[in-house]
């Protein structure tokens, strides 16, 4: 599989650090607000790049963190965390807006047959594996303390611009956004690791630490959830093509500054969805969500067929025109493929080079445009009805655009499943806190319950067992 590689900007053949045991790292929302379709153009190239892995046999472990903290306005270390503006906005707290566009982040994936990442993380489940991290980088030199924050030391590494074709002064942080400089900061390029002091005193999330109480940078989130999840090698991350700079760019200097080695290998970033005033943003008042797009009588497939038939290494500019050109090819494509007949047995001898078509298609460097029209090759060639069902209910694993009656079912069956990846640590948790109690070991118990208030559970002892939730 050739896949184009943003770290050394060649296509390269993809190769997982350990045969096909393929660990995937995806940057979360930052759930201030709802998502608008260019997130999601990000979240459905992601999937495609996901379920691709798979057909192709990788075995994947795909981690997603949640932003709910630290991300501030400018992307840089200036101006208020998104978050706080969200809650401001709306009169809630922090963690209300946090759960509420997290759900909405979820129900936009569902409809849009975005599959949940095998492991998602919020940022404020994670405060002390942050701290761990930021006091290893003190102690390894890589950081250091100025006007109460703790920053990255970007003057430590040997190269710090990692992307390339970047242009230093460009990318500096306080020209980006004509944001002001920090002071505090010895080099340009440092970033915040921990904030106890920032302009916007009233940050309602602020945790203890050996620096004071503050709260964390929106970089370091990445660095350690990945970490945490997917170990020290991290074959694929993935994001947005604004991540690059400066949150990726930073990632990979605290990932390999905290571990002493390379971190990850591929990097794979989607580029922007602009509408026709540019670049499309949550900041300019009304934006385009898919709750939009099903007002206005829009399928959400539609929206993901639009994306697929263009490649994600292109910008793609949105317009109702457009959108109602894929919503006429989609309708007749699905009432084409609703005519073949159920009956039968697939031949799965001349479906094989059908299958060859769409690996060459997807293998190389994920071309959805190309594997929507192998759905087409196999409509108008010489098989018969069930082999033709049998590679689009296949290639379908990969498009999700419910193109059988068979795929819709599994859609749904899928989404009605979703459960949340926690779920199972905290029935784990509890059973351990169980067996140390029963075994009058009150120093563990403890400790299990600590944690599990940490990860926001609340336990209560029914006459029928125990009982759970999230707060
Ligand atoms: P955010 O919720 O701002 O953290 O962004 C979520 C994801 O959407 C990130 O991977 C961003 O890089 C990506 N993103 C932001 N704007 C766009 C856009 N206009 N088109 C495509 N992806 C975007
Ligand atoms: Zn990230």
């Amino acid at each position: 599989m050739i896949l184009y590689n943003s770290l050394g900007q060649t296509r390269q053949e993809f190769i997982p650090f350990n045969g096909n045991k393929v660990n995937m790292y995806t940057c979360g929302p930052t759930v201030y607000h709802y998502a608008h379709i260019g997130n999601l153009r990000t979240y459905i190239m992601e999937d495609v790049l996901e379920k691709y892995l798979r057909f192709a046999g990788y075995d994947v472990k795909r981690v997603m963190n949640i932003t709910d903290v630290g991300h501030l306005t400018s992307d840089a270390d200036t101006g208020e965390d998104k978050m706080l503006k969200g809650a401001k906005r709306e009169h809630k707290t922090v963690l209300e807006i946090a759960k509420f566009y997290t759900d909405a982040f979820f129900s936009d994936c569902e409809k849009l047959n975005i599959k949940r990442p095998d492991v998602v993380e919020p940022a404020t489940n994670c405060i002390d594996e942050f701290i761990h991290m930021i006091e290893v980088l003190l102690d390894k030199g890589y950081a250091y303390i100025a006007g109460g924050n703790v920053y990255f030391d970007t003057s430590k590494l040997d190269e710090y611009y990692v992307f390339g074709n970047m242009n230093e002064d460009d990318l500096a942080v306080g020209v980006r956004d004509s944001v002001e400089e920090d002071e505090n900061k010895k080099n340009k390029a440092d970033f915040v690791l921990w904030f106890t002091k920032s302009k916007f005193d009233d940050q309602e999330l602020k945790w203890d630490s050996p620096w004071g109480i503050g709260y964390p940078g929106w970089h370091i989130e990445c660095s350690c959830i990945s970490n945490k999840h997917n170990g020290e090698y991290l074959d694929i991350h993935c994001g947005g093509i604004d991540n690059a700079f400066p949150h990726h760019t930073n990632e990979i200097a605290q990932s390999e500054a905290f571990l002493g080695h390379k971190w990850c290998k591929y990097w794979f970033h989607v580029l922007h969805l602009n509408d026709n005033t540019g670049k499309m943003s949550k900041s300019k008042g009304d934006f385009l969500t898919v709750s939009l797009l099903e007002s206005k009588g829009y399928n959400p497939l539609v929206y993901r067929m639009f994306c697929l038939q263009s490649h994600y290494r292109k910008p793609l500019t949105f317009s109702y025109e457009s959108l109602d050109n894929t919503a006429k090819a989609y309708d007749k494509l699905i009432k084409k493929i609703s005519k073949l007949s159920k009956e039968g047995t697939p031949d799965l001898e001349s479906a094989k080079p059908y299958i060859d078509s769409f690996n060459d298609a997807l293998g190389n460097d994920i071309n959805t445009s190309l594997g929507i029209t192998c759905v087409y090759d196999v409509l108008k060639a010489e098989l018969d009805d069930a082999t033709k069902l049998y590679l689009i209910n296949e290639f379908d694993k990969v498009l999700s655009l419910n193109l059988t009656a068979e795929q819709e079912e599994k859609a749904l069956a899928d989404n009605n499943g979703t459960e949340n990846p926690l779920n199972a640590e905290v029935e784990e948790l509890i059973a351990q806190r169980t067996a140390a109690r029963a075994a009058k070991d009150w120093a563990k118990a403890d400790a299990i319950r600590d944690k599990l208030k940490e990860m926001k559970v609340v336990i209560k002892d029914t006459k029928d067992g125990i009982e759970w939730h999230f707060e």
